[in-house]
């Protein structure tokens, strides 16, 4: 498989890694995780760079590029900070790709223009308190009143809750039991009914809105059903999409690590001598930069290979599940480069490792992802109910 970057990726990483320095977006990142606020004007700037929806249709305003050039855009900025590259990360792999995908000629025109200018955002509601990994036992429920639909339940966890301005809601269609009674609806913050929970205190992750949906007879015109009941797989596959970029956060996380952990090791002195003369410090950068080209080459192969459309199922499992271990274990070792300051907020690494622990969580655990790729290696499905 070839990876050898166009003019244009390699033009657009220069111009965000030059804008991150220029406006200096560590120190930003250091503020963000601070105030736990998101600067809302960074959106504003990346509509304006092209950086939003640069993966979606052109039809509907998009840039019409393949999703390795989102991954590559949400890497570079996420070795500043996951939370900057979040609104990227939202445009171009999160659910405004189903609505891109399987949409219908009105949602799509109605959604997608405001999410490349910016000015709506797509959230996705799949978590409730009571089923996570259990996806298919999900309670949500969406019943049908002929001219309309009724909505009851309720969402835990959902990124950008609260501030996307849609949600892409996957409920049960009457009592039609497991996936084959899933499908999704579109709902627009501000319907009655629909209210928000408080905003979550995670470990990691300060500054990207999360909280709950509520969904309290909340009267839904059919024309917001996307995907109908039965339907259930292409929310799975498209998920697929987004799971390449939550790697793709991973590669930019750990790749910051490994930066400012070569930065640190040529200037701190102990001994008399830089340490990164002392072979122990060597060994640790020399092991954080295989683990972060290895996991590099799987993320891009799974991006690579979905083009404009699906990554293979695998690829993209493979290439989270690495990727997710891979930050855990690259930002810890860069503590071990910094010492006392690794462990101290006057440096980013403890911030980085942080929020390098939340994707082998969010987008589906390490578990249930290597019970899935089991399945593919097996060529056999490992029903967990049985
Ligand atoms: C930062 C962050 C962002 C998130 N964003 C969103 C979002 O935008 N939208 C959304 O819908 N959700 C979101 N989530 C929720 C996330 O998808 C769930 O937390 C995740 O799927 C796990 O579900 P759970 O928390 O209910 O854990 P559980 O399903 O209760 O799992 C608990 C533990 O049991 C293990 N486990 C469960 N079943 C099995 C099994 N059969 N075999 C082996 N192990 C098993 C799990 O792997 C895990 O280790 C987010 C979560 C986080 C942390």
């Amino acid at each position: 498989m070839d990876f050898v970057l166009s003019e244009e990726q390699q033009l657009m990483i220069n111009t965000i890694h030059k804008m991150g320095d220029r406006e200096n977006f560590r120190e930003l990142a250091a503020r963000i995780d601070e105030s736990g606020e998101f600067p809302f004007h960074l959106v504003e700037k990346f509509a304006d760079m092209g950086l939003l929806g640069m993966a979606l249709s052109t039809e509907y305003g998009g840039g019409g590029l393949p999703s390795l050039t989102a991954v590559l855009a949400i890497e570079e900025l996420a070795k500043y900070s996951a939370v900057i590259a979040m609104p990227v990360f939202e445009a171009n792999v999160g659910p405004v790709r189903v609505i891109d995908l399987f949409g219908t000629e009105a949602q799509k025109r109605s959604i997608i223009p405001g999410v490349c200018k910016g000015e709506f955002s797509v959230s996705v509601g799949m978590t409730e308190p009571n089923s996570g990994s259990d996806l298919t036992s999900l309670s949500t429920k969406t019943v049908d009143k002929g001219d309309y639909l009724v909505l009851n339940g309720r969402k835990t966890f959902i990124s950008g809750g609260g501030e996307a301005s849609h949600y892409l809601v996957y409920t049960r269609f009457g009592d039609v039991p497991g996936y084959k009674g899933i499908g999704a609806v579109i709902l627009e913050k501000g319907t009655p009914g629909f209210s928000f929970g408080k905003q979550e205190a995670f470990m990691g992750l300060r500054g990207m809105p999360s909280c709950d949906l509520i969904f309290e007879d909340v009267k839904i015109p059919r024309e917001n059903v996307i995907i109908q009941p039965g339907d259930f797989k292409k929310l799975m596959m498209t998920f697929d999409i987004e799971r390449c970029g939550n790697a793709a956060m991973c590669l930019g996380i750990a790749g910051g690590a490994l930066e400012a952990a070569k930065r640190y090791a040529t200037e701190r002195e102990a001994f008399g001598r830089p340490i990164c003369e002392f072979q122990a410090i060597q060994f640790l950068v020399v092991e954080m930069a295989m683990k972060v080209d290895a996991a590099r080459l799987l993320v891009y192969r799974a991006a690579t290979g979905a083009g404009k459309g699906l990554p293979s199922i695998y690829e993209a499992s493979l290439g989270k599940c690495f990727a997710n271990e891979m930050v855990v274990e690259v930002t810890n070792k860069a503590m071990e480069v910094f010492g006392g300051y690794g462990y101290s907020k006057e440096f980013p690494i403890e911030r980085m490792l942080r929020d390098g622990r939340a994707w082998g969580i969010a987008g589906g655990t390490l578990q249930m992802l290597k019970i899935t790729i089991a399945g593919m290696l097996f060529g056999k499905r490992f029903d967990q109910r049985r």
